[in-house]
């Protein structure tokens, strides 16, 4: 039987983040994930699932020692951002020069983030990966919770933290509740060359009942497309041809970048808002997707995450150093409270979002196209709302 202080449930990037984030603190970690990653081939056409890492994400894959690596393979640096509504006149934009920034972000791979994690969590001494990892069974009890792999593999830890995603089991086991809800979308992905350069600027437009996010790749004429659409057109998208596809994408993208081409195969993901009840209990705490899943619209999903984790850690080192149990939940609460009111402010913009930018009633078009006109000129307004989306008002103690 091995025994650990912290056993990690799910070794995605969220997970592996909070892995790194812990060595040094004086607990052993165990990472349980049930696939071995495969190495990345540098000259693969760019994967699919790309995420916009915001300052906040930089912060913590700098302060994880892992930044300069990713930076140094394929990523796209943003310097602009660009939101409008189709056949309308509102539309904001913002640029990093006249805001005092010198880049809003970047568009990286996840196969990339999660490579330079899992390199790095194989050289923290107090790390011990484990995959494959097929779970059986966890229990509860006073001072230890108990983990059982199908191999026989039994674990002990005195926490036992769920990365495992979106369905997560570890929630699942631990029979915490959870508020879901349909967004009755779909999100398309694909890689797109276009015929203009994207010029390192982000752009999105509302249309209909779509949302069509252009974000640009290190390649000036490559973009990663996230298109969400009502599960119908979704799928009538990913079925055409690449032709009526092309065109489609095109109109749909107001020709902002000229001809578009699809390079790559479509995917589809059902999109779908989670919110889990807790987010801690007795010897068990959530992160990442295991706790919440939001629309990919202002592409804050694993930003969020990454924040959960970078909380997690200011408690966990805090409760080590303090010589505390952190597997109580009493010492667990103040990570909960935190990260259940990020998440659920976050959960609401995109709520409200998705209500204001839905349907095509000329009045509330009107309203919403009066609204960004009024965010995009009003002082003071676009900082604001910039300071958000870096993830700047809400820095965990941990980057401050
Ligand atoms: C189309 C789309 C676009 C997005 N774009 C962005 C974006 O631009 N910016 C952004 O911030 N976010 C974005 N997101 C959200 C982001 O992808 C997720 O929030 C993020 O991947 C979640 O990371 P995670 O580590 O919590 O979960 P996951 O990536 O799901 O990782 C979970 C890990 O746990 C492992 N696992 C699962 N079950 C078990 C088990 N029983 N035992 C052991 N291991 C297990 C899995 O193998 C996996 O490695 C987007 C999401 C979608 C769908």
């Amino acid at each position: 039987m091995q025994s650990v202080d912290v056993a990690i449930v799910g070794g995605g990037m969220v997970g592996l983040a909070l892995a790194c984030g812990l060595q040094g603190s004086g607990l052993r970690v165990a990472v349980l994930e049930q696939t071995v990653p495969e190495p990345l081939d540098q000259d693969a056409p760019p994967a699919l699932r790309v995420s916009a890492i915001n300052a906040a994400s930089e912060k913590l894959l700098t302060h994880l020692g892992v930044w300069s690596n990713i930076i140094a393979r394929r990523v796209g640096r943003y310097h602009g951002m660009e939101v409008w509504e189709k056949d309308s006149f509102g539309r904001i934009t913002f640029d990093d020069q006249s805001m005092g920034y010198d880049h809003l972000g970047y568009i990286i791979e996840n196969a990339l983030i999660h490579q330079a994690l899992w390199e790095k969590a194989q050289q923290c001494k107090d790390v011990t990966l484990i995959a494959p990892a097929e779970l059986q069974q966890v229990a509860w009890g006073e001072n230890d919770a108990f983990l059982t792999l199908k191999d026989g593999t039994m674990l002990t830890a005195r926490l036992v933290v769920g990365a495992d995603g979106a369905n997560s089991w570890l929630r699942n086991k631990a029979d915490i509740p959870l508020t879901f809800w349909d967004y009755h979308h779909y999100a398309l992905v694909a890689t797109i060359r276009t015929e203009e350069p994207h010029q390192a600027v982000a752009r999105q437009v509302f249309h209909n009942d779509g949302i069509l996010a252009f974000l640009p790749l290190s390649d000036p004429h490559l973009c990663s497309i996230v298109w969400s659409l009502p599960p119908e057109q979704a799928k009538a998208m990913q079925q055409a041809s690449d032709d009526e596809f092309n065109q489609a994408l095109c109109v749909a993208f107001d020709n902002r970048l000229g001809l578009c081409e699809v390079q790559s195969e479509r995917q589809v993901y059902p999109l779908t808002g989670r919110y889990a009840r807790q987010f801690a209990g007795h010897r068990l705490a959530l992160v990442g997707d295991a706790a919440h899943t939001i629309h990919p619209l202002a592409g804050q999903g694993v930003n969020l995450g990454f924040m959960d984790v970078a909380e997690l850690i200011t408690e966990l080192r805090r409760l080590s150093r303090e010589g505390k149990d952190i597997g109580q939940h009493l010492y667990l609460r103040r990570y909960e409270r935190s990260r259940k009111h990020s998440a659920a402010v976050m959960l609401a913009s995109m709520q409200g979002f998705r209500e204001l930018f839905a349907g095509t009633h000329p009045a509330k078009k009107l309203l919403r196209d009066i609204g960004l006109k009024l965010a995009d000129t009003l002082p003071g307004v676009k900082t604001q709302l910039l300071r958000q989306a870096l993830g700047l008002n809400d820095l965990p103690e941990w980057l401050r």
